[in-house]
């Protein structure tokens, strides 16, 4: 039996892994489940799947999670603290899919442990990066990435030197305006924006994916997990994300992985790493689909790559700003204050007014997201 904690159980990775391990539930004691305020859904897994602990980042909702847990014997908690205290708790494997800069404290505290680490929590690493990579060296801890692209190019290395490697490619499914006009772009509403043409994800990650951020915070969090250089990372968009990620190598053979767009699939190869595990998902069926096409990225219409490039040669604070302005412009568009086009002008315009020296410390990343936030808001303000 092994042991699991699943920070952010509640949300759209949450669901996938804890479909995966409810298949195999006799294999998997749960340490640790976690959300922020969703205190019903996370009572309602917390009976399922019985962990030791079940914590609410929202403190004023736990009196609702307390009453529904009671005489469960599942402890429970509330607050940020409580959370990284629950993320430090020994297990196996930690599954860190909560959302945004918020899940790097608890992700760092499980790598402080030295365990296996699955990271969806892709801003985490795009804000942290030279930080965290240092502390999985340090405690010796192992990443495994869960992001579909990651965890494809990961299984494209097995087995092979990365210092072979002469290109490594992502692809994007472009998202659901990828064929849109610059003036019909500006007019995108949050009902479109998170409806995704092939993958049902959360809100940030959905709108990420229409404003091409999702991949720019992917070229981050390729950059830091593998270490081929910026010059060889490139972006292909495949609408039809089948093709999860390409590694081409010295000698011009590309491997590539292919899978159907449900994240159980990346989900199911952490879970199992390094063995394999049965996945419900429909298998791939190439003949019925026909045709698979692939084209540049258009960074006119979509200047999200060519921002989160240049955050990523510029290094330091520079990628934790990128991300912070970014996570306060969608929230922004999702709530109805900021059109989809100003969300990357946005982001632009926070990155030329404010350059915090690189932080070397998880304190310092959380302070620099701060204040870049609260930069963020305040140009909004005075947009
Ligand atoms: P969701 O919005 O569906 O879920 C987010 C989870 O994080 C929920 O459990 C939520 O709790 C919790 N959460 C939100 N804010 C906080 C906070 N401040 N403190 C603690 N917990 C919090 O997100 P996704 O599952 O879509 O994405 C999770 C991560 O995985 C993101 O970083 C995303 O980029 C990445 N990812 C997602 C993919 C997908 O297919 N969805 C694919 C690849 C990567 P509550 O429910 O209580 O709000």
């Amino acid at each position: 039996m092994r042991s699991i904690s699943i920070l952010g159980a509640t949300g759209s990775v949450g669901a996938s892994t804890l479909d995966l391990i409810a298949r195999e539930q006799d294999a998997w004691r749960v340490v640790a489940l976690t959300a922020n305020g969703n205190a019903a859904e996370l009572a309602r897994l917390a009976l399922q799947f019985r962990p030791e602990i079940a914590v609410l980042a929202d403190e004023t909702r736990l009196p609702e999670l307390r009453e529904l847990l009671t005489g469960t014997g599942i402890e429970t908690a509330g607050g940020e603290a409580a959370l990284i205290e629950a993320a430090a708790r020994p297990a196996d494997l930690t599954l860190a899919a909560i959302v945004g800069c918020a899940g790097l404290a608890p992700v760092m505290a499980a790598i402080e442990q030295g365990g296996t680490v699955a990271l969806a929590n892709k801003e985490a690493l795009v804000s942290a990066g030279e930080v965290l990579t240092a502390a999985v060296a340090k405690y010796g801890a192992t990443l495994l990435p869960v992001d579909s692209e990651h965890n494809a190019i990961f299984q494209c290395l097995a087995g092979n030197q990365i210092s072979q490697v002469r290109k490594i490619t992502l692809t994007a499914s472009g998202g659901p305006f990828r064929t849109w006009s610059a003036a019909q772009l500006a007019a995108a509403t949050p009902a479109q924006a998170v409806k995704h043409p092939n993958w049902d994800m959360g809100a940030k990650i959905s709108v990420d994916s229409a404003t091409m951020f999702n991949k720019g915070l992917e070229l981050i969090e390729a950059f830091h997990l593998f270490p081929v250089g910026l010059e060889r990372l490139s972006i292909v968009v495949h609408p039809q994300s089948v093709v999860h990620s390409m590694v081409e190598y010295r000698d011009g053979s590309t491997l590539a992985q292919l899978g159907p767009s449900d994240m159980r699939v990346p989900i199911a190869s952490c879970l199992a790493w390094p063995r394999r595990m049965d996945t419900p998902c429909e298998p791939l069926d190439l003949a019925a689909m026909g045709t698979l096409t692939f084209e540049h990225p258009d960074e006119d219409r979509f200047p999200a790559t060519r921002l989160a490039r240049q955050a990523a040669e510029a290094g330091g604070a520079i990628p934790a700003v990128l991300n912070a302005a970014n996570e306060v412009a969608v929230a922004a568009f999702l709530a109805g204050r900021l059109g989809f086009t100003r969300i990357a002008d946005h982001v632009e315009a926070t990155l030329s007014c404010y350059a915090p020296a690189a932080p070397s410390s998880l304190a310092e990343v959380l302070e620099v997201d701060r204040e870049a936030r609260s930069r963020a808001r305040e140009l909004m303000e005075n947009a």
